[in-house]
């Protein structure tokens, strides 16, 4: 692609993470293209190709399953100021879609290390901020003043944190001590961008070193509020739960095996979850219908904050009310629930509340037990719990059975 572009007479250079990473030795995740070519011009060079804006126009070019990002350069919003495309409220980018040179493409960028251009023409790097040094140095340092950059967009706050759970990098002392005053800004991030970037926080492989550090950095609660309200009171609980979760979360991307927004934020919202489903049995609810209400209503209260697509709030809570469900191993239901197209993901659930320290043993093993079982074994585990409750109720003090 760089080529294709330099050979039609346009400037073109890797820039970002796939630069970074290549530096660093290890394996880009994606690649993305920095370019004088406008964005109409791009696309009519690569047939696989459409103009996106979300909040810039890029060109995304496709490349078998590989999706490659170009931008044309752009200048920091200073030099927009007073033009419309750049209007500015309360130091925060409204929309930054103003060309430049490659020069002002590079301070336009948020980190030294995600500033770097990789010049085919001569195979050099181009470093206009100090980026080689940083790199060596594993240092994440904001380019330009770290208080107004993450003024203007304070999802940097979140980057910085993501870059440093994945590349083991410090923060330089001025990002640091600005990402510890300045986390509130976060809630005026809209939910939507806010949902993506918790995908890249903790689905990337580094869940948990991120989770530590958001915690660290005080930002965890202006993602997830209402689960850092039950960390309140030293619940050391709620803390390896989520932190279990994590942990699995990232052992299942090093296995490479599937990983779902939906499980994610299952656990994410769980102890909330599980906190107000214990008022709402209180009230006299079943445990199956305060698993749904609660659920239903901690989404709610989480929508405004990160918007959580509407396809995967209903398997979330169909994870949730499958731990109820899980409990009712008499008769024919456990047969029924095995075949369930969300038992695995709530059985994953089941067996992580018992991880972090539910007291839920004995249920598990059952399950992992029931599932290899043929279906004579199968039966006779059922009945061992207890028969059916009529059955039970013609014998009353004599019930011997371990079913609680
Ligand atoms: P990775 O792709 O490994 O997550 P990356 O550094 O490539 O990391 P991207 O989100 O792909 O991150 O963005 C590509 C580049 O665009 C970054 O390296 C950075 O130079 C620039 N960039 C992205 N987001 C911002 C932002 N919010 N503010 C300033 N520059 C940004
Ligand atoms: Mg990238």
């Amino acid at each position: 692609m760089l080529y294709r572009l330099k050979k039609a007479g346009y400037e073109s250079y890797l820039v970002g993470g796939g630069v970074r990473d290549l530096l660093l030795g290890g394996k880009p995740k994606d690649f993305d293209i920095a370019t004088d070519a406008l964005p109409e011009q791009i696309k009519s060079l690569f047939g696989n190709s459409r103009i996106i804006g979300r909040r810039f126009k890029l060109v995304h070019v496709r490349f078998g399953r590989e999706i490659i990002e170009v931008a044309t350069f752009r200048s920091h919003h200073e030099q927009a100021e007073t033009d419309e495309q750049g209007m500015m409220e309360d130091g925060l980018i409204i929309r930054d879609n103003v060309y430049g040179t490659l020069e002002e493409d590079a301070f336009r960028r948020d980190f030294t290390v995600n500033a770097l251009y990789y010049n085919i023409a001569d195979f050099s790097v181009i470093d206009y901020t100090q980026g080689m040094v940083d790199l060596k140095n594993r240092t994440l340092r904001m380019i330009g003043k770290t208080e107004v950059r993450l003024q203007e967009d304070p999802v940097r706050m979140l980057r910085a944190i993501r870059f440093a759970a994945k590349l083991g990098f410090h923060l330089e002392d001025s990002l640091k001590n600005e990402i510890q005053t300045q986390g509130e800004r976060l809630d005026m991030v809209p939910a939507a961008r806010l949902f993506d970037e918790i995908l890249k926080l903790f689905m990337s492989g580094h869940a948990a070193q991120t989770f530590q550090l958001l915690m660290e950095f005080n930002l965890f609660p202006h993602l997830f509020l209402q689960t850092h309200d039950c960390m309140k009171g030293n619940n050391e609980y709620v803390q390896e739960f989520v932190l279990q979760g994590l942990v699995n979360t990232d052992k299942r991307i090093a296995e490479e095996k599937p990983v779902t927004p939906a499980f994610l934020f299952a656990v994410l919202l769980w102890p909330a979850v599980a906190r107000h489903k214990a008022s709402l049995l209180d009230s006299g609810l079943s445990p199956l219908q305060s698993l749904l209400v609660a659920g239903r209503d901690i989404i709610s209260e989480q929508i405004p904050q990160v918007a959580i697509p509407k396809r995967f709030r209903q398997m979330m809570i169909d994870i949730w009310v499958f731990q109820a469900r899980l409990e009712q191993r008499r008769g024919k239901r456990p047969v029924r629930l095995v075949t369930h197209p969300r038992f695995r993901a709530a059985y994953d659930f089941m067996l992580l509340r018992n991880q972090a320290g539910e007291n839920i043993q004995e249920l598990c093993d059952w399950w992992t037990h029931f599932q290899e079982a043929n279906e004579g074994e199968r039966h006779l585990m059922c009945k061992a719990q207890g028969g059916k409750k009529k059955h039970r109720r013609t014998r009353p003090g004599k019930n011997t059975s371990p079913d609680t």
